[in-house]
């Protein structure tokens, strides 16, 4: 089933604007809220063979998506679709949080951080290699998570003191025990299996003030993908998310000890409960060096992740004015690799 949104002035295709928030006509520029929007101006088509051919109400144009599309854009006409089918049943989303930055908005973000790039190549900050812009929904789960925590430790409290003309060292021995009760909520996991996990958790957070109550219309002249992996696959993963928090926690409540071994540590993590959400991500797609190279940007927040292509002499150059010491040069490598673009 193909459904189309139709101006009610003039019939043109209405598109999702991420500016005002409503259903927008390209061609009139009339505006409609979401829940306003008249129902007999929703075309629905259905098709003969509903998994495979989806057809274009405009122009009759065959829909070209691959099985994981729910929304898309008729190469023909360009009027924004969505397949409602792929949306429903268990494939129904139960929140989306709607774009809030312009396609305008996102290519000038990708300029700027091009010409700022410490390495790029001089050609590159031209950032005239764009292949294609994408404003995707991805589909994601959100967890809200419990762990139950159990710990046996031994802490220590060492305590060094003079008396004539000895030093003495008092070490003290304490059995900690530790009862935890973690809470945690809206864990975000994507479930697509075309995008890059590492790309996709380095665009959070999101502000969950925003999260809507699903409805078609927000996918309107947008790319949307259904999920690849269910709540169940990507439970080890969550788990695994938030594994460093709950590590983290129990130290936290170490303090005051010199030292601490742990002769028990229990973590049991389960799920309480999980949304199935889409989030809104730019997607650039440019060539350099005859390689593709991704930049993304959340649409929601306009944070940016991306790696811009390292020139190497640039690099090198950079490299060998501080590399005094391998410490430092260590240090400075896993500044570029782990905290300064990805
Ligand atoms: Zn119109
Ligand atoms: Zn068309």
């Amino acid at each position: 089933m193909v459904i189309q949104y139709k101006c009610p002035n003039c019939g043109d295709d209405m598109v999702f604007d991420s500016e005002s928030g409503t259903l927008s006509c390209g061609s009139c520029g009339r505006q409609d809220t979401i829940e306003n929007f008249p129902d007999q101006h929703i075309t629905t088509t259905f098709s003969e063979d509903e998994a495979k051919e989806y057809h274009c109400k405009n122009c009759g144009a065959v829909i070209l998506t691959d099985a994981d599309t729910t929304a898309t854009t008729c190469s023909f006409c360009g009027a924004g679709v969505v397949l409602a089918d792929r949306l429903s049943g268990i494939l129904a989303p139960a929140k989306v949080i709607p774009f809030t930055i312009s396609k305008e908005e996102a290519r000038q973000a990708f300029r700027t951080w091009c010409k700022k790039g410490l390495l790029t190549p001089k050609k590159f900050m031209e950032a005239n290699r764009i292949k294609g812009i994408t404003g995707m929904y991805v589909p994601f789960w959100l967890y809200d998570l419990n762990s139950k925590v159990q710990v046996h430790a031994t802490g220590t409290k060492v305590r060094e003191y003079t008396r004539g003309d000895y030093i003495y060292t008092e070490t003290k021995y304490y059995d900690v025990y530790r009862n935890i009760n973690l809470d945690y909520h809206k864990v975000p996991v994507d479930a697509s299996e075309k995008m890059n996990d590492k790309i996709m958790d380095r665009l959070e957070p999101y502000n969950y003030a925003e999260l809507k109550d699903f409805k078609t219309p927000y996918l309107a002249g947008y790319i949307a993908e259904k999920y690849n992996y269910d709540d169940k696959e990507l439970l080890p993963r969550v788990k695994s998310k938030v594994s460093g928090f709950v590590e983290s926690y129990i130290s936290s409540t170490m303090g005051g000890y010199s030292s601490v071994s742990y002769q028990s540590k229990q973590i049991d993590t389960k799920k309480k409960h999980s949304d199935y959400v889409l989030f809104p991500i730019w997607m650039f797609y440019y060539d350099y060096n005859k390689e593709e190279h991704i930049f993304a940007m959340n649409g929601q927040t306009g944070k940016i992740v991306g790696k811009p292509p390292l020139s190497y002499a640039k690099a090198a150059g950079w490299f060998s004015g501080i590399a005094g010491s391998t410490f430092i040069t260590l240090k400075i490598i896993s500044f570029i690799m782990g905290g300064g673009f990805w």
